[in-house]
């Protein structure tokens, strides 16, 4: 049973502080690529460490592949559930990426040959064979994401959570990780939680979940959430700007036979005029 569940998860960070989650449930099955959006503070990171056994529920249960997430399962878990963080220096420990790339099979314990193998095929996977020598401080922003991915990847699990893994870069760093995931999507039956603030970036994903106070606000497809503007607005989140500028196209009397999610798809609509 591949998917990740989550049933019925209650959390707090101590007993005497609030709880951070409340009676959260969903699935994300595999191959599904999920976004999970929210405001500051609505529980999002939270989630994704209980995905991987940073965290564990104190209510409910989290589950990976019909396996509860707990002491016992944990390591288990991290094989098949990777981690890729927002600060790309705070995820590097080696001196040269080759090393960075390896410490995290090592921790895993992989034998030496495979790791040899996997470091190869994961830098190539995301563009990055040339920088294999390279001291990981020397990279741009972009590139040291795409090693923090690599590293990940090199471990070969089934479910990557990029937690706000774009928010540091420039927009072409952020342009060039979105690509290197969507083909990763493609290549490899990956499934993909993005926890992000771009609602851009939101697009991409095949289903969409958003967090409000520590509960699950709403659930659908981008098209589905964009075109609750409403619902989004009384949280503090604005659709982006291709549905705005579609929506004002359609108040000009010009009809538009499908929501647009991006430039590509607004222009399409408009060619067929
Ligand atoms: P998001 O990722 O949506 O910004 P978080 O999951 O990081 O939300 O945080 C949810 C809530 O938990 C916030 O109120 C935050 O202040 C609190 N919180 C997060 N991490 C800790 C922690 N280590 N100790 C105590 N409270 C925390």
């Amino acid at each position: 049973m591949s998917r990740i569940e989550f049933r019925n998860v209650s959390f707090r960070y101590q007993e005497d502080m609030p709880w951070v989650l409340n009676n959260v449930s969903f699935a994300i099955e595999s191959d599904e690529w999920v976004a999970i959006i929210g405001h500051n503070g609505s529980g999002k990171s939270t989630i994704a460490k209980l995905m991987n056994g940073l965290l564990f529920p104190e209510k409910g249960e989290v589950l990976v592949d019909g396996q509860s997430v707990n002491e016992e399962t944990v390591w288990e878990v991290r094989k098949q559930v990777g981690m890729v963080f927002q600060n790309p220096d705070n995820q590097f420990v080696g001196t040269t990426v080759r090393d960075d790339v390896a410490f995290g099979m090592e921790n895993h314990g992989m034998p030496r040959e495979l790791m040899v193998e996997r470091i190869k095929e994961s830098l190539q996977a995301v563009g990055m064979t040339d920088y294999e020598s390279q001291e990981p401080h020397r990279l741009s922003g972009g590139q040291k994401q795409r090693v923090a991915i690599a590293s990940v990847l090199a471990v070969s699990p089934q479910y990557i959570i990029l937690d706000e893994a774009t928010a540091m870069l420039d927009p072409k760093g952020r342009k060039e990780i979105m690509q290197t995931i969507r083909e990763l999507q493609h290549q490899r039956n990956l499934s993909l939680i993005t926890i992000t603030h771009d609602l851009q970036e939101v697009t991409q994903a095949g289903r969409v979940i958003v967090m409000n106070q520590g509960e699950v606000w709403l659930e659908g497809s981008p098209r589905d959430i964009f075109a609750k503007k409403e619902d989004l607005l009384e949280i503090g989140l604005d659709t982006p700007f291709v549905t705005k500028l579609a929506e004002e196209i359609k108040a000009a009397g010009v009809n538009l036979q499908r929501e647009p999610l991006n430039h590509e798809e607004l222009l399409e609509e408009l060619w067929t005029l």
